[in-house]
């Protein structure tokens, strides 16, 4: 089965002692790409090393997560993506909302979040958005960014039919994780409402392994877990929507 990892954090140092062995895993199961994550500088900078060491499978992108907005320092950290867009990132992120955590002043959260944004539109690239318990302020900036031409991705995707349908309604995609497989997962109604054209499947690594594996180390090579779910619910066979979810991936990224 063939499919894409639209989100692992492959620079986190739970990779450290075998970093290459789980990459070598991943496209032993399947993976014919792997978008890694860098939610900071310092990430965007190790996953651009995946990608020089890795290329045609490793792709990396660059942004700031909301739990860091509030050290977001619009100088610095927009030229630093800049920088790592000009090297090759494929799309502006982790950003986005968490109001569940709030690591970061939601003010904070909104204007990094605002800022990258409009960072895409300028450089015409996809973003990767991380959202939670923030429905209202996501769904007016993803749609205010939709209108400007801005497309991306609701990565690790939990929230309501409403906001998922207002995203793909602006042009963008939406990820589920291996919280699908979980025994608690009951919302198979929204994995049905995604067109599609618009669905992805992501690892996000190290963490959320999908059942059985859950509470292990995550990695990429577990995606198929997650498509076999998604299929399920939709009713139709794993490898379609493994199949489907790469090529949407693509789309997003413009991968090779
Ligand atoms: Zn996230
Ligand atoms: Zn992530």
């Amino acid at each position: 089965m063939e499919f894409i990892d639209s989100h692992v954090h492959l620079a986190d140092s739970a990779f450290d002692a075998d970093r290459d062995a789980v990459i070598e895993r991943a496209i032993a199961s399947g993976a014919s790409a792997l978008v890694c994550i860098g939610e900071s500088l310092d990430a965007a900078d190790r996953s651009a090393e995946l990608a020089a060491r890795f290329p045609g499978v490793c792709y990396h992108t660059a942004g700031v997560h909301p739990h860091d907005a509030a050290h977001f320092d619009a100088a610095r950290h927009l030229d630093g993506i800049r920088r790592e867009v000009s090297r090759g990132a494929v799309a502006i992120g982790e950003c986005g909302l968490d109001y569940h955590y709030d690591h970061s002043p939601r003010d904070r959260q909104r204007s990094a979040f605002g800022a990258q944004l409009a960072l895409a539109r300028e450089l015409a690239r996809p973003v990767v958005v991380h959202t939670r318990e923030a429905e209202d302020d996501t769904r007016a900036m993803v749609v205010e960014a939709g209108r400007a031409g801005v497309v991306g991705v609701l990565h690790c995707y939990t929230g309501s039919i409403d906001l998922a349908e207002a995203a793909v309604e602006a042009g963008w995609y939406v990820s589920f994780s291996g919280i699908v497989t979980f025994k608690r997962w009951t919302d198979d109604g929204l994995l049905r409402a995604i067109p599609e054209n618009r669905l992805l499947v992501e690892s996000d690594a190290p963490y959320l392994a999908p059942v059985p594996h859950r509470g292990t180390r995550n990695e990429p090579s577990w995606v198929g877990l997650t498509a076999t779910r998604v299929a399920a619910a939709r009713e139709v066979a794993a490898s379609r929507i493994a199949g489907v979810t790469a090529s949407n991936a693509r789309r997003l990224f413009r991968l090779a």
